[in-house]
C-alpha cells in the first residue's frame, strides 16, 4: 500500500551525508499532473548494499510515515527500488537537522528552544494516541522546516524523521552508540520497543537542544557510554530546575516512571518563557 515511485522519475543531487545503513541525497521527483511536468525538492535516502537485509525495515519506516500525516511528522512520498538499489523518497526540509543547525552556532534564544521541544511532545502526543513507538528520536531527526527568528524567539517550526532501520536489525556496537538517547532496557531486550522507550528519547532530546546541539556523552567510547547505564548515571542536569526535573522524569530507568505526553506537554507550559530570566538561569549549563 505505500507508494512506489518510478525509479527513472528521480534526479539524484548532492550527497547530504550518511546515516545508519543509508547514504542520503537531495534530488528532484518528476510528475505529470494536468499534463503538465512538476519538479519536487526530494530527500533520497538509499539503503547502503552492505546492508541490503535492512531493506524491510527501512521500507516499514517508510511505509509508517507515509499512513500518518501530522504538520510535525515529516512527510515521506514512497520507495523506489532498482535493480539492487533501495530507496525511501522524502520531503526535503529546508533547514536540515536540528543538531547541525545549533552547532553551527546560531544564536537562539530559549523561547526558540521551548518551542522546539513543545512541538516534539505534541508530535510524541500524537503517536502515543496512535500507539505507535517511533523508536530514533533525537535532534539529527529533527529537521527545521522554518527558522523563526532565532535570537527574537519566534516560532520555529520541525518535522521529526522517519526513525530508519528498526534497532532489531542493528548490532549491538551500534545500539551501545545510541546511548544516551536509546532507552536503557532496550539494551537487553531490542526487540521489545515500546512508547516508554519514545520518553527516555525525549528527555535525551530536549537536554541536547538546551545544549546548543551538542551530543551528550559526545567522544565517549562503547565500554564508558555502557558503563554510564550500568551505573544509572544521569545527564548533567539543566540549571534550570524545573527543566532539569522534567528530563529526569523521561530519563528514569524505570520505564513505569516516565511521564505521559500529557504531562509533559504540561510541564512544558509551565515553564516561564521570559527569556531574560532563563538565559541567566541557564549560563553554566555545558561542562
Ligand atoms: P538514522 O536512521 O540514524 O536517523 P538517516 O538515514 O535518517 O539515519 P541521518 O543521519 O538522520 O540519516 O541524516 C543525515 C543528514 O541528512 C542529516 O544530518 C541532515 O542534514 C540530512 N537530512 C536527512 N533527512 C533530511 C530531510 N528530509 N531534509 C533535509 N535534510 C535531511
Ligand atoms: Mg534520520
Amino acid at each position: 500500500q505505500i507508494h512506489m515511485i518510478k525509479f527513472g522519475d528521480l534526479n539524484w543531487g548532492d550527497s547530504l551525508g550518511q546515516g545508519t545503513f543509508t547514504r542520503i541525497f537531495k534530488g528532484y521527483k518528476t510528475d505529470f499532473r494536468d499534463g503538465e511536468k512538476h519538479m519536487t525538492e526530494v530527500i533520497l535516502k538509499e539503503l547502503d548494499s552492505a546492508y541490503k537485509n535492512c531493506w524491510e525495515s527501512l521500507f516499514e519506516a517508510a511505509s509508517l510515515m507515509s499512513q500518518i500525516s501530522h504538520k510535525h511528522l515529516l512527510h515521506v512520498y514512497g520507495v523506489s527500488v532498482h535493480g539492487s538499489q533501495n530507496i525511501m523518497v522524502q520531503e526535503f526540509v529546508k533547514y536540515g537537522a536540528l543538531d547541525l543547525y545549533l552547532k553551527r552556532g546560531t544564536s537562539v534564544s530559549v523561547s526558540w528552544k521551548l518551542s522546539i521541544a513543545k512541538q516534539l511532545a505534541c508530535a510524541l502526543n500524537f503517536l502515543e494516541e496512535q500507539n505507535i513507538v517511533h523508536g530514533n528520536i533525537c535532534a539529527k531527526n529533527l529537521l527545521l522546516a522554518r527558522e523563526g527568528d532565532p535570537s527574537l524567539g519566534s516560532s520555529p517550526f520541525i518535522k521529526l524523521s522517519d526513525p530508519g532501520i528498526s534497532v532489531v536489525m542493528m548490532g549491538n556496537d551500534v545500539i551501545l552508540d545510541r546511548i544516551p538517547w536509546v532507552a536503557p532496557e532496550v539494551l537487553d531486550a531490542p526487540d521489545n520497543l515500546t512508547l516508554e522507550c519514545d520518553k527516555w528519547s525525549f528527555g535525551a532530546t530536549v537536554w541536547e537542544i538546551f545544549n546548543d546541539g551538542n551530543s551528550p556523552l559526545r567522544g565517549w567510547n562503547l565500554d564508558q557510554k555502557r558503563n554510564f547505564y550500568e551505573n544509572m548515571h544521569q545527564l548533567p542536569p539543566s540549571q534550570w530546575t524545573e527543566l532539569a526535573d522534567l528530563i529526569a522524569q523521561c530519563m528514569d530507568y524505570d520505564a513505569a516512571f516516565r511521564p505521559s505526553c500529557r504531562s509533559i506537554i504540561r510541564q512544558l507550559n509551565s515553564l516561564i518563557t521570559s527569556d531574560y530570566v532563563i538565559l541567566h538561569a541557564t549560563e553554566p549549563v555545558t561542562q
